[in-house]
Protein backbone atom coordinates (compact mmCIF):
# COMPACT_ATOMS: atom_id res chain seq x y z
CA UNK A 1 0.00 0.00 0.00
CA UNK A 2 2.89 2.34 0.73
CA UNK A 3 4.53 1.82 -2.55
CA UNK A 4 4.49 5.77 -3.66
CA UNK A 5 7.73 5.75 -0.95
CA UNK A 6 9.13 2.21 -0.06
CA UNK A 7 10.08 -0.20 -1.78
CA UNK A 8 9.87 -4.39 -1.37
CA UNK A 9 13.15 -3.81 -2.65
CA UNK A 10 14.41 -1.75 -0.07
CA UNK A 11 12.18 -3.83 2.53
CA UNK A 12 13.66 -7.04 1.69
CA UNK A 13 17.35 -4.94 2.81
CA UNK A 14 15.76 -4.36 6.40
CA UNK A 15 13.44 -6.20 7.81
CA UNK A 16 13.51 -4.40 11.22
CA UNK A 17 9.54 -4.64 11.40
CA UNK A 18 9.40 -7.79 11.77
CA UNK A 19 11.34 -8.17 14.83
CA UNK A 20 10.06 -7.03 18.12
CA UNK A 21 11.63 -6.43 21.79
CA UNK A 22 9.98 -5.84 24.91
CA UNK A 23 9.49 -2.23 24.39
CA UNK A 24 7.55 -2.15 21.37
CA UNK A 25 6.40 -5.69 21.31
CA UNK A 26 2.95 -3.53 21.33
CA UNK A 27 3.86 -3.00 17.96
CA UNK A 28 3.79 -6.87 16.49
CA UNK A 29 0.79 -6.72 13.85
CA UNK A 30 -2.79 -7.72 15.20
CA UNK A 31 -4.45 -10.59 13.42
CA UNK A 32 -7.83 -10.51 12.21
CA UNK A 33 -10.40 -12.76 12.91
CA UNK A 34 -10.20 -13.94 9.05
CA UNK A 35 -6.64 -13.89 9.18
CA UNK A 36 -6.71 -15.93 12.06
CA UNK A 37 -9.01 -18.85 10.37
CA UNK A 38 -6.51 -19.20 7.33
CA UNK A 39 -3.57 -19.01 9.60
CA UNK A 40 -5.17 -22.10 11.86
CA UNK A 41 -1.76 -23.54 12.10
CA UNK A 42 -0.52 -20.89 14.11
CA UNK A 43 -0.46 -20.23 17.52
CA UNK A 44 -1.68 -17.21 19.04
CA UNK A 45 -1.64 -14.89 21.90
CA UNK A 46 -3.28 -11.92 23.57
CA UNK A 47 -1.13 -8.66 23.94
CA UNK A 48 -2.31 -5.14 25.02
CA UNK A 49 -6.01 -6.20 23.87
CA UNK A 50 -5.25 -7.51 20.61
CA UNK A 51 -4.46 -11.14 19.01
CA UNK A 52 -0.76 -11.34 17.85
CA UNK A 53 1.40 -14.41 16.56
CA UNK A 54 2.47 -16.18 19.32
CA UNK A 55 6.99 -15.66 19.00
CA UNK A 56 9.30 -17.29 20.80
CA UNK A 57 12.08 -14.80 22.34
CA UNK A 58 15.41 -15.94 21.00
CA UNK A 59 19.00 -14.33 21.15
CA UNK A 60 20.50 -12.35 18.45
CA UNK A 61 23.41 -11.39 19.65
CA UNK A 62 23.40 -9.74 22.90
CA UNK A 63 19.38 -8.81 22.08
CA UNK A 64 16.77 -10.70 23.17
CA UNK A 65 14.47 -10.60 19.95
CA UNK A 66 11.18 -11.89 19.16
CA UNK A 67 10.99 -12.62 15.39
CA UNK A 68 7.31 -12.91 13.79
CA UNK A 69 6.86 -16.51 13.06
CA UNK A 70 5.72 -15.90 9.01
CA UNK A 71 9.44 -13.83 8.55
CA UNK A 72 11.46 -16.61 6.58
CA UNK A 73 14.96 -14.83 7.04
CA UNK A 74 15.62 -15.68 3.06
CA UNK A 75 12.29 -14.61 1.03
CA UNK A 76 10.63 -12.22 3.11
CA UNK A 77 7.25 -12.30 4.64
CA UNK A 78 5.96 -15.68 4.09
CA UNK A 79 2.33 -13.99 3.92
CA UNK A 80 3.00 -11.66 0.68
CA UNK A 81 -0.27 -9.16 -0.19
CA UNK A 82 -1.89 -11.52 2.88
CA UNK A 83 -0.50 -9.42 4.68
CA UNK A 84 -1.66 -8.21 8.25
CA UNK A 85 -3.07 -4.78 7.57
CA UNK A 86 -0.75 -2.93 10.26
CA UNK A 87 2.55 -4.66 7.97
CA UNK A 88 0.53 -3.27 4.71
CA UNK A 89 0.73 0.35 6.33
CA UNK A 90 3.95 -0.01 8.22
CA UNK A 91 5.31 2.34 9.15
CA UNK A 92 2.15 4.36 9.66
CA UNK A 93 -0.02 3.67 11.98
CA UNK A 94 -3.40 4.23 13.48
CA UNK A 95 -3.60 6.24 17.13
CA UNK A 96 -5.35 7.58 19.66
CA UNK A 97 -4.58 10.99 20.68
CA UNK A 98 -6.65 13.72 22.63
CA UNK A 99 -10.04 11.77 22.25
CA UNK A 100 -9.72 11.18 18.45
CA UNK A 101 -8.40 8.88 15.98
CA UNK A 102 -5.02 9.70 14.11
CA UNK A 103 -3.17 8.30 11.28
CA UNK A 104 0.84 8.88 12.71
CA UNK A 105 4.37 7.97 11.18
CA UNK A 106 6.22 5.85 13.56
CA UNK A 107 10.42 6.87 14.09
CA UNK A 108 11.45 3.33 13.43
CA UNK A 109 11.25 2.85 9.52
CA UNK A 110 15.35 4.21 8.40
CA UNK A 111 13.99 4.19 4.71
CA UNK A 112 10.54 6.39 4.72
CA UNK A 113 12.35 8.68 6.97
CA UNK A 114 14.79 10.00 4.31
CA UNK A 115 11.64 10.43 2.26
CA UNK A 116 10.04 14.14 1.97
CA UNK A 117 7.66 14.67 4.76
CA UNK A 118 4.96 16.23 2.47
CA UNK A 119 5.24 12.92 0.12
CA UNK A 120 4.67 10.92 3.13
CA UNK A 121 1.39 13.04 4.62
CA UNK A 122 -0.09 13.11 0.60
CA UNK A 123 -0.26 8.93 0.90
CA UNK A 124 -1.16 8.61 3.98
CA UNK A 125 -4.18 11.02 3.15
CA UNK A 126 -4.58 8.92 -0.17
CA UNK A 127 -5.19 6.30 2.67
CA UNK A 128 -7.53 7.51 5.31
CA UNK A 129 -10.21 6.01 4.41
CA UNK A 130 -9.05 2.98 3.82
CA UNK A 131 -7.07 2.96 6.87
CA UNK A 132 -10.16 4.47 9.11
CA UNK A 133 -12.53 1.65 7.63
CA UNK A 134 -9.85 -1.09 8.83
CA UNK A 135 -10.25 0.15 11.98
CA UNK A 136 -13.67 0.31 11.97
CA UNK A 137 -13.81 -3.23 11.57
CA UNK A 138 -11.07 -4.02 14.01
CA UNK A 139 -10.22 -1.22 16.55
CA UNK A 140 -7.46 -3.69 17.85
CA UNK A 141 -5.28 -1.87 15.12
CA UNK A 142 -5.61 1.46 16.89
CA UNK A 143 -2.91 1.76 19.60
CA UNK A 144 -2.64 4.61 22.18
CA UNK A 145 0.09 7.73 21.03
CA UNK A 146 3.27 7.20 21.56
CA UNK A 147 5.80 10.80 21.89
CA UNK A 148 7.85 10.62 19.03
CA UNK A 149 5.18 9.25 16.04
CA UNK A 150 4.70 12.13 13.67
CA UNK A 151 0.83 12.72 13.41
CA UNK A 152 -0.13 13.21 10.05
CA UNK A 153 -4.10 12.83 9.90
CA UNK A 154 -6.48 13.30 12.59
CA UNK A 155 -9.47 12.27 11.57
S1 LIG B 1 11.39 -0.80 8.79
FE1 LIG B 1 10.77 0.21 6.91
S2 LIG B 1 12.31 -0.31 5.34
FE2 LIG B 1 12.52 -1.73 7.08
S3 LIG B 1 11.29 -3.49 6.44
FE3 LIG B 1 10.01 -2.20 7.72
S4 LIG B 1 8.91 -0.84 6.28
FE4 LIG B 1 10.64 -1.77 5.17
S1 LIG C 1 3.36 -10.77 9.18
FE1 LIG C 1 4.95 -10.66 7.65
S2 LIG C 1 5.32 -8.47 7.31
FE2 LIG C 1 4.18 -8.70 9.23
S3 LIG C 1 5.72 -8.76 10.86
FE3 LIG C 1 5.30 -10.88 10.26
S4 LIG C 1 6.82 -11.35 8.65
FE4 LIG C 1 6.77 -9.15 8.91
Amino acid sequence: MLSEILSKEECAKCRICCCFDDSDLWEAPVISDALAQELADMEFTSFAGGRILKMPKTLDGDEELYYCTLLDKEKGCVLGDKKPFDCRIWPLRVMRFEGKRVIALSPVCPVVQTRPVGKIAETARKLSKRIFDEANKNPDIVKDYEAGYVILVTE
